[in-house]
């Protein structure tokens, strides 16, 4: 029986469904995440993508540390003005 050798690809279309959690304090991201098909600047693959924005309950507690850090900078600088 002649016969060929040839290369076939199947493909599907699936959908995958996953949870994302902040890896520091383990809020929930899923409404800071959003998904995308993006071309890998490397192998010029069309690539599914995922992007997270920063976890707010993590950015609110760095901008309290640095209101804080902030805060104690200026007592200081107030402290050495009336050393002066
Ligand atoms: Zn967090």
């Amino acid at each position: 029986m002649p016969s060929f050798d040839t290369e076939v690809s199947i493909t599907e279309d699936v959908e995958i469904e996953f949870e994302v959690y902040c890896n520091k304090c383990g809020n929930g991201l899923c409404n800071e995440t959003s998904t995308a098909d993006a071309t890998n600047s490397y192998s010029n693959k069309r690539l599914p993508t995922v992007n997270v924005n920063p976890c707010p309950n993590c950015m609110n507690e760095k901008y309290d540390e640095g209101y804080e850090r902030g805060h104690e900078d200026c007592l200081k600088d107030i402290e050495k003005e009336k050393e002066k």
